[in-house]
């Protein structure tokens, strides 16, 4: 391995365990981020429970309030009931009477069925506000275990990230802005060892991506201490003495 690749290799080896450790705490924030979203969609259900609420209430109270009305004509209709002239005006009133009592009837009817279905929307706004405050409880665990894990990774992180910067050094600015950028696309892993995939033949592929690798490339590889990239996922190749013993 030439000094550039293996600097680069050694570069890689601190990038993946970055990698990892920003996965660990990435997973975590996540796991808060889909807790937050289960919580809002409890929202969403109270509100449109809540509005519709509002409505059956709304038609309650205008019912109740057009009972009220129609009992004090009921009063007034039984005051005229006892002072009717005759027999004709008696009837007439006792028919008003009587259709007002059949619409109050419907009314009160039509009034509990109501009360009934607010009673339901209550109970149900209770329940999923019961549901919120455990969301709410576990996602306050969530987020203290997304804490400690960052707390937990953070004095590594610095560390490694001096590692970094140290195993950056004495490498070539646009091998290494290559490198950052193949190592950014795949979590870390900017390089691949080139595998040998047949006993006897030269035949070779890339562990990144298992696709193969021309004998030419393998060549390059071994000869010049350049970056040589894979065709297919771009991934830095070198190689591992054993696996291309035969080529040399
Ligand atoms: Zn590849």
């Amino acid at each position: 391995m030439g000094a550039t690749i293996e600097a680069l290799h050694n570069l890689q080896e601190i990038e993946i365990q970055i990698a990892e450790l920003q996965r660990r705490i990435d997973r975590k924030r996540d796991a808060c981020k889909r807790q937050e979203k289960q919580i809002a969609g409890i929202d969403r259900q109270i509100e449109t429970i809540r509005r519709e609420l509002h409505v059956q209430q709304k038609d309650s109270d205008r019912l109740n309030l057009d009972l009220r009305a129609h009992e004090e004509q009921v009063a007034k209709l039984r005051d005229a009931l006892n002072t009717a002239k005759n027999q004709k005006e008696y009837s007439a009133v006792l028919t008003q009477l009587n259709t007002f009592k059949a619409d109050n009837s419907k009314s009160e009817e039509r009034i509990l069925e109501l009360m009934s279905a607010i009673d339901e929307f209550k109970k149900n706004i209770a329940a999923l506000e019961a549901q919120r405050a455990k969301e709410h409880e576990k996602l306050a665990e969530l987020e203290a275990a997304a804490q400690a894990a960052e707390d937990k990774a953070s004095d590594r992180l610095t560390k490694l990230r001096a590692e970094r910067q140290e195993a950056a050094t004495g490498i070539a600015p646009e091998t290494l802005d290559m490198f950052n950028r193949v190592a950014a696309k795949n979590d870390g892993e900017a390089m691949a060892v080139i595998m040998r995939t047949h006993p006897r033949r030269q035949e070779y592929a890339c562990e990144g991506c298992n696709m193969s690798i021309t004998i030419e490339q393998v060549n390059n590889v071994l000869s010049r201490d350049e970056a040589v990239l894979c065709n297919v996922c771009g991934r830095i190749l070198y190689a591992e003495a054993s696996a291309t013993a035969a080529t040399k």
